[in-house]
């Protein structure tokens, strides 16, 4: 029986290419829900396409035009309520998250409440609310599986070892977009630049996180959370060819390693069939053609973003609540012109120091906090810029 899925975020970089692994395979997937942000154009091929029977865009003014060109009996909604509607209100077994961002965070809650399995991209409702979502996931005994390459990686070297055997996981970083510049290089660099990465085609929030290391440090959090490891086992290499995409040593210092073309696909299609596997429309990986791959240390000092992750997770509670949402702010003033490139991990740094942790946080108190570090983020002001 085809398995019936739910994409919030599906006109972004992971909903196209779970709706290309959908497409390709439609006999094993059945589509629910869509919920996409603004691109009208887009959603209306993908509803036709793939006929949900719940679909849901940003805004009311969109919903009703979309309502114009959907098939009769889909619903239409919009806003959070169409986004809670796509995450738990249909007949969906998979909820893949897919949009940017803690917001993702009431959804992805919604869907494991309702008892939905969970594709995990959304990695800043992890970050944020690590503890609660994975309760949640427990209580409700649903899987939470990772479609971020490094923790799909990690999850596929780990398959059939005992947690005791595992000494720790290494997260493998392409050092994104400015990888090869120093400190000093990194003044006056331009969005345009920042928003290049050599290779991965991803949303922009993402690739600028890559650039300033922030992605790597949300992925340390999120394989905390996802494995159950402490920071002690948790480590990371610059690894520019993006082959490796993870890997776990045992305490036998057996290292298993999961490798491949650096193609979202592949992780995505193994969350959604896991644990069977099946062809992907990807290239094979040929590593005679590469010939050579290369490992760095990771600097923590040409990327004291990363440092911070490791700091404010390891302090727990309402501290990667902080950390995560100021940078969502940062990324969108660096985005619109109003924050150069270094001002972003300024501006994180200075919202965490000010911040009072606050341990096992509840949901309100998670949301408030948030909230509370957006504004202080977006209101940062700056003697020169
Ligand atoms: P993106 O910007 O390309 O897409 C985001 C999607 O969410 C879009 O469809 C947008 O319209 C939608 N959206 C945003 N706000 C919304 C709202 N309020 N309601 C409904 N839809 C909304 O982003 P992306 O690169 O696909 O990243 C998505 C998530 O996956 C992020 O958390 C990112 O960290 C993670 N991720 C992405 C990649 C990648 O290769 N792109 C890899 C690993 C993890
Ligand atoms: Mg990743």
């Amino acid at each position: 029986m085809a398995k019936r899925i739910a994409i919030l975020g599906s006109t972004g970089s992971i909903g196209t290419q779970t709706l290309d692994i959908v497409a390709h395979e439609p006999d094993r997937f059945q589509v629910e829900a869509l919920a996409g942000g603004t691109n009208l154009e887009l959603l209306i091929k993908q509803v036709q396409q793939f006929q949900p029977k719940v679909v849901s865009m940003a805004t009311k003014e969109l919903a009703e035009q979309l309502s114009q060109y959907v098939p009769a009996g889909t619903k239409v909604y919009y806003g959070n309520e169409g986004l809670l509607e796509t995450a738990a209100g249909t007949e969906a077994e998979y909820v893949v998250t897919a949009i940017v961002g803690s917001q993702g965070l009431q959804s992805t809650l919604a869907a494991i409440e309702a008892g939905k399995h969970i594709g995990l991209a959304n990695k800043e409702t992890l970050v944020s609310a690590g503890q609660l979502v994975t309760d949640a996931v427990r209580r409700k005994g649903v899987s939470l599986l990772p479609i971020d390459s490094e923790h799909s990686a990690i999850f596929q070297c780990l398959n059939g070892e005992r947690k005791q055997d595992v000494s720790s996981i290494t997260i493998t970083a392409s050092g994104g977009s400015f990888r090869d510049r120093t400190r000093q290089e990194l003044e006056g660099v331009t969005v345009e630049q920042a928003l290049s990465h050599p290779n991965w085609s991803m949303g922009a929030k993402i690739t600028i996180d890559s650039a300033t290391m922030v992605n790597k440090g949300l992925e340390v959090i999120e394989a905390h959370w996802l494995f159950g490891l402490s920071y002690d086992q948790i480590e990371v290499m610059i690894h520019p060819e993006s082959i490796i995409h993870s890997y776990v040593e045992f305490t036998d210092n057996s290292i298993i390693a999961q490798l491949g073309n650096p193609d979202m696909r592949v992780p995505i299609q193994y969350a959604l069939t896991y644990p069977e596997r099946y062809p992907t429309p990807t290239k094979r990986l040929r590593l005679t053609e590469i010939g050579k791959l290369h490992f760095r240390e990771m600097d923590f000092e040409r990327f004291p973003c990363l440092r911070m992750a490791y700091e404010v997770g390891r302090a727990g509670g309402t501290a990667p609540t902080v950390f995560n949402a100021a940078n969502e702010a940062a990324v969108a003033r660096f985005l619109r012109g109003d924050l150069t490139f270094l001002q972003i991990e300024d501006v994180i740094e200075r919202t965490v120091l000010q911040h009072t942790v606050i341990p096992n946080p509840t949901l309100d108190a998670i949301h408030e906090v948030d909230q509370w570090a957006r504004q202080y983020a977006a209101g940062m002001k700056f003697t020169s810029f």
